[in-house]
């Protein structure tokens, strides 16, 4: 095999709590995370050449070290001592710094692809753990599908499936920096936390009301208070049917839960004519048979 097509796609966070703040200035976090079908495509081809080449459709993103594809790339070559090159192309279509972990989920599909061409027979548990090295997102990435985090983030629980619904994901055009907002983080005024275990039992259930009833993000009484757009669109998408929204990881990607699709279009159309997000999509939860 020489070429491989992948998908990296996006997660969102259903439930965010901060529990603690360690030595290495790294958070502890409870998070039950779910892999959506938002997708960056990447095409990998094994070269002769003895390098790594990245090409993107983002002529402004990163093609060397900085970018988590490459790095992923380079890990397992200096890991398991392939001689032959890579060539990586990847389209982007998960929104940048978003808290959609398009970046760690990039990472994870090299990673994935790379053992697949190169025939390195690497365990998942394997790859989970060199993926850590790049990043906590990115063991999530590799596992996908519907699942509680903790540790900070790379501690995972495979979890029953969500139940099927729609998912509005709404980025507004503001940037922000994940190490900012948890250094922005007091511990001590975190007032409300998901109810982490709840929200897990209606999961089971297969309850979508409960699941989306219990959506809650301790991050966003940072990001939130700062930019008063996330709030607003989450008022919106709640006012358009939304079951219940929150944002996404440390934003600031908002995204609404939907059990019906016409009204999930409906509320994105009306984002974007109403210029409160540049960046909406309307998709759908991912899980694969396990
Ligand atoms: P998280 O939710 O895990 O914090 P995010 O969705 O907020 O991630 P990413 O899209 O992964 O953020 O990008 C964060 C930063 O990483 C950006 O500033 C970007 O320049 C850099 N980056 C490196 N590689 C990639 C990549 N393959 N795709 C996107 N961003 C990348």
């Amino acid at each position: 095999m020489r070429e491989l097509y992948l998908r990296a796609r996006a997660k969102i966070n259903l439930t965010l709590d901060v529990t603690g703040k360690r030595e290495d200035g790294y958070h502890d976090v409870e998070m039950i995370m779910q892999t959506v079908n938002l997708y960056d495509e990447l095409w990998i081809q094994r070269i002769y050449a003895p390098t790594i080449r990245l090409h993107s459709n983002l002529k402004w993103l990163p093609r060397d070290q900085r970018n988590l594809a490459y790095q992923a790339a380079q890990l397992m070559r200096d890991t398991y001592g392939f001689t032959d090159g890579v060539y990586i192309y990847l389209k982007k279509r998960i929104p940048v710094a978003a808290g959609l972990g398009g970046g760690s989920s990039d990472a994870a599909a090299v990673l994935v692809g790379l053992n697949k061409l190169f025939n390195l027979k690497i365990t998942q548990e394997e790859l989970m753990a060199l993926g850590l090295q790049l990043g906590a997102d990115v063991p999530y990435c590799i596992l996908r599908g519907t699942a509680l985090a903790t540790g900070i983030g790379e501690k995972l629980t495979a979890l029953a499936p969500m139940p099927r619904c729609w998912v509005v994901l709404a980025k507004p055009d503001i940037y922000i920096s994940t190490a900012q907002v948890y250094g922005n983080l007091k511990l001590e005024n975190i007032k409300k936390r998901p109810s982490t275990q709840q929200v897990i039992e209606a999961i089971q259930k297969g309850e979508l009301e409960e699941v989306a009833s219990g959506l809650y993000n301790v991050l966003e009484t940072v990001t939130g208070k700062d930019y008063e757009v996330i709030g607003q669109i989450k008022k919106f998408l709640n006012k358009h049917g939304s079951l219940g929204s929150i944002m996404s990881g440390s934003g600031p990607t908002v995204f609404g839960i939907f059990n019906d699709k016409e009204k999930a279009r409906y509320a994105a159309r009306q984002l974007r004519e109403q210029n409160m997000a540049r960046q909406v999509f309307v998709t759908t939860i991912f899980n694969e048979e396990r």
